[in-house]
Protein backbone atom coordinates (compact mmCIF):
# COMPACT_ATOMS: atom_id res chain seq x y z
CA UNK A 1 0.00 0.00 0.00
CA UNK A 2 1.63 3.34 -1.44
CA UNK A 3 1.04 6.11 1.08
CA UNK A 4 1.74 9.84 0.48
CA UNK A 5 2.36 12.58 2.82
CA UNK A 6 2.28 16.58 2.30
CA UNK A 7 3.70 18.90 4.91
CA UNK A 8 3.67 22.68 5.61
CA UNK A 9 4.94 23.98 8.48
CA UNK A 10 2.84 26.38 9.99
CA UNK A 11 0.68 24.06 11.92
CA UNK A 12 3.14 22.03 13.69
CA UNK A 13 3.54 22.23 17.29
CA UNK A 14 5.15 25.54 18.67
CA UNK A 15 5.14 27.44 15.45
CA UNK A 16 3.76 30.84 16.31
CA UNK A 17 5.53 33.20 13.81
CA UNK A 18 7.24 34.30 10.56
CA UNK A 19 10.93 34.27 12.43
CA UNK A 20 10.56 30.48 12.90
CA UNK A 21 8.65 30.12 9.23
CA UNK A 22 11.15 31.92 7.18
CA UNK A 23 15.00 30.62 6.11
CA UNK A 24 16.12 33.96 7.50
CA UNK A 25 14.16 33.96 10.62
CA UNK A 26 16.05 33.39 13.96
CA UNK A 27 14.05 30.02 15.10
CA UNK A 28 13.85 28.64 11.50
CA UNK A 29 16.84 26.08 11.99
CA UNK A 30 14.67 24.82 15.10
CA UNK A 31 11.58 24.91 13.70
CA UNK A 32 12.39 23.27 10.68
CA UNK A 33 13.55 20.05 13.06
CA UNK A 34 10.01 20.19 14.62
CA UNK A 35 8.51 19.97 11.29
CA UNK A 36 10.95 17.34 10.20
CA UNK A 37 9.66 15.09 13.67
CA UNK A 38 6.44 15.89 12.95
CA UNK A 39 6.86 14.28 9.44
CA UNK A 40 8.77 11.38 10.32
CA UNK A 41 5.95 10.39 12.90
CA UNK A 42 3.48 10.68 10.29
CA UNK A 43 5.92 8.05 8.06
CA UNK A 44 6.63 5.89 10.91
CA UNK A 45 2.77 6.01 11.34
CA UNK A 46 1.84 5.25 7.94
CA UNK A 47 4.44 2.04 8.08
CA UNK A 48 2.86 0.63 11.13
CA UNK A 49 -0.42 0.83 9.21
CA UNK A 50 0.79 -0.98 6.82
CA UNK A 51 2.12 1.29 4.16
CA UNK A 52 4.78 -0.06 2.02
CA UNK A 53 5.76 2.72 0.73
CA UNK A 54 5.77 6.60 1.27
CA UNK A 55 6.14 9.33 -0.45
CA UNK A 56 6.31 12.56 1.64
CA UNK A 57 6.08 16.17 -0.20
CA UNK A 58 7.40 19.71 1.22
CA UNK A 59 4.94 22.11 0.77
CA UNK A 60 6.26 25.14 3.17
CA UNK A 61 7.98 28.16 1.46
CA UNK A 62 10.86 27.32 -0.73
CA UNK A 63 9.99 23.59 -0.24
CA UNK A 64 13.92 23.06 1.24
CA UNK A 65 12.47 23.05 4.49
CA UNK A 66 12.46 19.07 5.26
CA UNK A 67 16.11 17.68 6.44
CA UNK A 68 16.21 14.62 4.68
CA UNK A 69 18.56 12.89 6.67
CA UNK A 70 16.34 12.98 9.81
CA UNK A 71 13.61 11.23 7.73
CA UNK A 72 12.57 7.47 8.48
CA UNK A 73 14.57 6.05 5.75
CA UNK A 74 12.08 3.96 3.91
CA UNK A 75 10.68 7.03 2.82
CA UNK A 76 11.50 9.13 0.00
CA UNK A 77 10.96 12.97 -0.26
CA UNK A 78 10.07 15.75 -2.86
CA UNK A 79 11.69 18.70 -2.32
CA UNK A 80 12.71 22.43 -3.77
CA UNK A 81 10.45 24.02 -5.98
CA UNK A 82 8.50 25.55 -8.66
CA UNK A 83 5.95 22.02 -8.54
CA UNK A 84 3.63 22.02 -11.11
CA UNK A 85 1.06 20.84 -7.91
CA UNK A 86 3.19 22.51 -5.40
CA UNK A 87 1.85 21.52 -1.86
CA UNK A 88 0.68 18.24 -3.59
CA UNK A 89 3.35 17.40 -6.54
CA UNK A 90 3.62 13.58 -6.39
CA UNK A 91 0.22 12.25 -5.83
CA UNK A 92 -0.75 9.51 -7.77
CA UNK A 93 -3.83 7.37 -7.86
CA UNK A 94 -1.82 4.64 -6.82
CA UNK A 95 -1.85 6.27 -3.41
CA UNK A 96 -4.30 4.66 -0.77
CA UNK A 97 -4.74 7.92 0.98
CA UNK A 98 -3.13 11.40 1.74
CA UNK A 99 -1.64 12.66 5.58
CA UNK A 100 -1.44 16.61 5.58
CA UNK A 101 1.02 16.81 8.24
CA UNK A 102 1.66 20.99 9.82
CA UNK A 103 -1.16 22.23 8.12
CA UNK A 104 -2.77 25.47 8.92
CA UNK A 105 -6.15 27.13 8.75
CA UNK A 106 -7.30 30.00 5.76
CA UNK A 107 -6.43 33.34 4.97
CA UNK A 108 -8.95 35.61 7.06
CA UNK A 109 -9.28 33.25 9.61
CA UNK A 110 -9.73 33.79 13.07
CA UNK A 111 -7.85 31.96 15.49
CA UNK A 112 -5.70 30.26 12.90
CA UNK A 113 -1.88 30.54 14.02
CA UNK A 114 0.11 32.54 10.58
CA UNK A 115 -3.29 31.74 8.57
CA UNK A 116 -3.23 32.21 5.06
CA UNK A 117 -3.73 30.62 1.32
CA UNK A 118 -0.62 29.56 -0.37
CA UNK A 119 0.87 33.16 -0.77
CA UNK A 120 -0.28 35.30 2.28
CA UNK A 121 1.57 38.38 1.30
CA UNK A 122 -1.09 38.56 -1.42
CA UNK A 123 -4.26 36.68 -1.15
CA UNK A 124 -6.59 38.11 1.35
CA UNK A 125 -9.39 35.23 0.67
CA UNK A 126 -9.92 32.22 -1.22
CA UNK A 127 -13.42 30.87 -2.46
CA UNK A 128 -14.34 27.82 -4.80
CA UNK A 129 -17.71 27.89 -5.59
CA UNK A 130 -18.77 30.34 -3.56
CA UNK A 131 -17.30 29.16 -0.49
CA UNK A 132 -14.03 29.76 1.83
CA UNK A 133 -11.22 27.04 0.74
CA UNK A 134 -8.26 26.97 2.31
CA UNK A 135 -4.73 24.83 1.17
CA UNK A 136 -6.32 21.57 3.26
CA UNK A 137 -9.33 22.21 0.59
CA UNK A 138 -7.39 22.77 -2.39
CA UNK A 139 -5.05 20.02 -1.91
CA UNK A 140 -7.80 17.74 -1.16
CA UNK A 141 -9.64 18.34 -4.19
CA UNK A 142 -6.25 17.51 -6.69
CA UNK A 143 -6.03 14.22 -4.53
CA UNK A 144 -9.51 13.10 -4.57
CA UNK A 145 -10.02 14.29 -8.33
CA UNK A 146 -7.44 11.40 -8.65
CA UNK A 147 -9.80 9.32 -6.33
CA UNK A 148 -7.34 9.44 -2.97
CA UNK A 149 -8.56 10.33 0.05
CA UNK A 150 -7.39 12.38 2.92
CA UNK A 151 -7.44 10.38 6.12
CA UNK A 152 -5.37 12.89 8.15
CA UNK A 153 -5.34 16.43 8.88
CA UNK A 154 -2.75 17.61 12.08
CA UNK A 155 -2.01 21.13 12.80
CA UNK A 156 -4.06 23.69 15.01
CA UNK A 157 -7.61 23.43 16.42
CA UNK A 158 -9.07 25.83 14.00
CA UNK A 159 -7.31 24.37 10.54
CA UNK A 160 -8.91 20.83 12.61
CA UNK A 161 -11.93 22.17 12.35
CA UNK A 162 -11.69 23.55 8.80
CA UNK A 163 -10.20 20.29 7.57
CA UNK A 164 -14.00 18.76 9.41
CA UNK A 165 -15.96 21.05 7.92
CA UNK A 166 -14.31 20.90 4.39
CA UNK A 167 -13.87 17.53 3.66
CA UNK A 168 -16.49 15.84 6.37
CA UNK A 169 -14.57 12.48 7.01
CA UNK A 170 -11.20 13.00 7.94
CA UNK A 171 -8.90 11.97 11.08
CA UNK A 172 -7.89 15.07 12.68
CA UNK A 173 -4.35 15.67 15.21
CA UNK A 174 -4.77 19.32 17.13
CA UNK A 175 -0.56 19.76 18.59
CA UNK A 176 -1.62 23.77 19.65
CA UNK A 177 -4.88 25.86 19.88
CA UNK A 178 -4.54 29.71 18.87
CA UNK A 179 -4.99 32.13 21.37
CA UNK A 180 -4.35 35.04 18.37
CA UNK A 181 -2.60 34.98 15.14
CA UNK A 182 0.87 34.68 16.35
CA UNK A 183 0.19 33.65 19.89
CA UNK A 184 -0.50 29.19 20.83
CA UNK A 185 -0.36 26.75 23.88
CA UNK A 186 0.71 24.26 22.20
CA UNK A 187 1.85 19.92 22.89
CA UNK A 188 5.74 19.59 23.31
CA UNK A 189 7.23 17.87 20.01
CA UNK A 190 7.55 14.40 21.45
CA UNK A 191 3.97 14.30 22.52
CA UNK A 192 2.79 15.81 19.41
CA UNK A 193 5.31 13.17 17.34
CA UNK A 194 3.18 10.68 19.18
CA UNK A 195 0.20 11.50 18.53
CA UNK A 196 0.55 12.09 15.05
CA UNK A 197 2.34 8.70 14.76
CA UNK A 198 -0.09 6.99 15.96
CA UNK A 199 -3.16 8.57 14.43
CA UNK A 200 -1.12 8.42 11.10
CA UNK A 201 -1.09 4.28 11.93
CA UNK A 202 -5.16 4.47 12.53
CA UNK A 203 -5.83 6.16 8.91
CA UNK A 204 -3.68 4.24 7.31
CA UNK A 205 -4.91 1.13 8.51
CA UNK A 206 -8.44 2.32 7.98
CA UNK A 207 -7.80 3.60 4.40
CA UNK A 208 -7.67 -0.12 2.55
CA UNK A 209 -10.51 -0.86 0.04
CA UNK A 210 -12.36 2.52 -0.79
CA UNK A 211 -13.56 2.51 3.14
CA UNK A 212 -13.09 6.69 3.15
CA UNK A 213 -14.77 8.87 -0.08
CA UNK A 214 -12.20 10.83 -1.75
CA UNK A 215 -12.98 14.49 -1.53
CA UNK A 216 -13.88 15.09 -4.98
CA UNK A 217 -16.20 18.49 -5.87
CA UNK A 218 -17.78 17.95 -9.22
CA UNK A 219 -15.93 20.39 -11.64
CA UNK A 220 -15.99 23.38 -13.74
CA UNK A 221 -14.40 24.93 -10.10
CA UNK A 222 -15.33 28.98 -9.82
CA UNK A 223 -12.19 30.02 -8.04
CA UNK A 224 -11.96 33.72 -6.49
CA UNK A 225 -9.29 36.10 -4.79
CA UNK A 226 -9.16 38.69 -2.96
CA UNK A 227 -6.16 40.54 -3.09
CA UNK A 228 -4.66 42.69 -0.50
CA UNK A 229 -3.85 45.58 -3.28
CA UNK A 230 -5.28 45.97 -6.73
CA UNK A 231 -1.84 45.79 -8.40
CA UNK A 232 -1.47 42.18 -7.44
CA UNK A 233 -4.92 41.95 -9.31
CA UNK A 234 -3.71 44.06 -12.33
CA UNK A 235 -0.89 41.70 -12.03
CA UNK A 236 -2.79 38.35 -12.02
CA UNK A 237 -5.44 39.58 -14.64
CA UNK A 238 -2.50 39.10 -17.24
CA UNK A 239 -2.92 35.18 -16.83
CA UNK A 240 -5.39 34.30 -19.98
CA UNK A 241 -8.97 33.05 -18.83
CA UNK A 242 -8.77 35.42 -15.85
CA UNK A 243 -12.02 37.80 -15.11
CA UNK A 244 -11.41 40.62 -13.13
CA UNK A 245 -14.34 41.10 -10.86
CA UNK A 246 -13.47 44.72 -9.36
CA UNK A 247 -10.47 46.10 -7.98
CA UNK A 248 -9.07 43.29 -5.60
CA UNK A 249 -10.87 40.52 -6.95
CA UNK A 250 -9.73 37.88 -9.77
CA UNK A 251 -12.29 34.73 -10.89
CA UNK A 252 -11.44 31.70 -13.03
CA UNK A 253 -13.30 28.73 -14.15
CA UNK A 254 -11.12 25.83 -14.08
CA UNK A 255 -12.21 22.60 -15.32
CA UNK A 256 -10.46 20.19 -12.82
CA UNK A 257 -8.60 20.79 -9.30
CA UNK A 258 -4.86 20.90 -10.83
CA UNK A 259 -5.93 23.80 -12.70
CA UNK A 260 -7.05 25.74 -9.40
CA UNK A 261 -3.44 24.80 -8.54
CA UNK A 262 -2.34 25.89 -11.58
CA UNK A 263 -3.74 29.47 -11.66
CA UNK A 264 -3.12 30.35 -8.03
CA UNK A 265 0.24 29.81 -8.58
CA UNK A 266 0.50 32.06 -11.38
CA UNK A 267 -1.46 34.71 -10.12
CA UNK A 268 -0.01 34.66 -6.90
CA UNK A 269 3.97 34.51 -8.46
CA UNK A 270 2.95 37.74 -10.61
CA UNK A 271 1.35 39.52 -7.85
CA UNK A 272 3.95 38.76 -5.30
CA UNK A 273 5.92 40.37 -8.59
CA UNK A 274 4.02 43.81 -7.40
CA UNK A 275 5.35 43.95 -4.00
CA UNK A 276 7.56 47.25 -3.07
ZN1 LIG B 1 0.78 26.94 3.88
Amino acid sequence: MQVYISVDMEGVAGVVHVDQTRRTGHDYERARRWMTAEADAAVKGAFDGGATAVLVNDGHGDMRNLVLEDLDPRAELISGSLKPLSMVQGVAASHACALFVGYHAGAGSRGGILDHTYYGRVVARCRVGGRDWNETALNAAVCGALGVPVALVTGDATACAQARELLGDVDVVVVKDAITRYAARAMHPSAACARIRAAAAAAVRGAGAGARRPFAPSPPHALEIDFVNAACADAAELVPGTRRVDGLTCAYRADDAATLIQVIQAWTILAGSTMV
